[in-house]
């Protein structure tokens, strides 16, 4: 009887552990056209008192100015300039010297997104915006033949080219995007949103709204359990095009907060917490000069090429604000997505996972 016991115990003893086991997920965000600039400095002094760009300015300076850079940019993204900051990385800066580039001359989002998706610019192939099956293979089609990620890679995003780009049917990577719906095996959340999407309507054609998107995101990671999960937030793009700047700021700060409760859903929900990674990017920066320049970029605007990198989780150092001297390119973040997730990526044409940002 007492051996029985003991062996029932010892029984249910490893197979919590087994059910506790550690294996790594990542999530990966990219917020479309988010410049530098206004992550590490803040709301733009000539763009935030210029009634050009914005309806309410004493409104819009109240909510977003401070003479003070660092209480700018905190006050515009307080999760990253506080648990992300204390906890992991962020490159970029290049005012302190840490630069990261497009490596694509194209400076505009299909190539950016393939550049970071594959780890590799093709500006022979990808050239135009236009829904075109991406001929590459992302690290998202590439994880979900591996061994343990098969029908766990999801990705959601706000620009309805995203099917092409990770070219979904090829893929077999579920790719919710645009207006899409919801469409399986549907929880209570993702009835309401579908209703919601056909009755709020954005400004954009072709673009829908970020909440859309993080929330039928939100609802994926709770039902299906991806170990890998895309999330494409595209407003501060849309908006910033548009020429307005209180929407562009207020859509970055929004976008903060969805990344801090994706951050506190997967710390505190077993299969996630301590072993989730979010590497967070953008597909390209804007201009600056003259003026208007921050709405655009592309080929003619050379310094929408400088863009900005983060990471954060359980083998991410925390090195806050990278100040050293450093390039770092667009080419480089699937191979670290894919080392975050212990996958060797064998894609010869990848730029390398940036070194610094795993413990070794
Ligand atoms: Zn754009």
């Amino acid at each position: 009887m007492i051996k029985k016991l003991t062996l029932g115990f010892f029984l249910l003893l490893s197979l919590q552990v087994f059910a506790q086991k550690k294996s790594p997920k990542v999530i990966w965000i990219t917020l479309d056209g988010l410049r530098w600039q206004e992550l590490f400095t803040g709301a733009d002094s000539s763009l935030v008192g210029d009634s050009g760009y914005t309806e309410h300015l004493d409104d819009l300076a109240k909510e977003f100015w401070t003479n003070d850079p660092l209480q700018r940019r905190e006050i515009l993204m307080p999760f990253v300039w506080s648990t992300l900051v204390e906890q992991g990385q962020i490159y970029g800066n290049r005012e302190l010297g840490n630069k990261v580039d497009c490596s694509n001359q194209m400076r505009f989002s299909y190539p950016g997104y393939n550049e970071i998706l594959t780890g590799f610019a093709d500006d022979e192939n990808i050239r135009s915006n236009d829904k075109i099956l991406n001929p590459n293979e992302t690290l998202l089609e590439y994880v979900n033949k591996q061994n343990g990620f098969e029908n766990k890679v999801f990705a959601f995003g706000s620009w309805d080219v995203f099917p092409f780009i990770i070219n979904e049917e090829r893929s077999g990577v579920p790719v919710n995007a645009g207006f899409e719906k919801a469409n399986e095996s549907l929880t209570e959340r993702e009835r309401f949103l579908n209703e919601l999407q056909d009755e709020v309507i954005g400004p954009w054609g072709n673009v829908r709204l970020d909440v859309f998107t993080h929330h039928y995101a939100m609802e994926c990671l709770k039902s299906k359990k991806p170990k890998l999960m895309y999330i494409a937030y595209g407003e501060t793009d849309d908006y910033a095009h548009d020429g307005k700047y209180d929407h562009y700021l207020k859509s970055a700060r929004q976008t903060d907060d969805y990344i801090a409760k994706l951050w506190a859903y997967v710390q505190s929900d077993p299969f996630y917490k301590d072993q989730t990674t979010l590497i967070i990017t953008t597909d390209h920066g804007r201009g600056t000069v003259p003026k208007d320049a921050w709405r655009y970029h592309g080929e003619g605007t050379p310094e929408s090429s400088q863009i900005w990198f983060m990471a954060m989780g359980p083998n991410v150092p925390a090195l806050g604000e990278v100040k050293t001297n450093a390039q770092l390119y667009q080419n480089q973040v699937a191979a670290t997505v894919a080392e975050a997730l212990g996958v060797s990526y064998n894609q010869s044409k990848a730029g390398e996972s940036i070194p610094s940002v795993f413990k070794k």
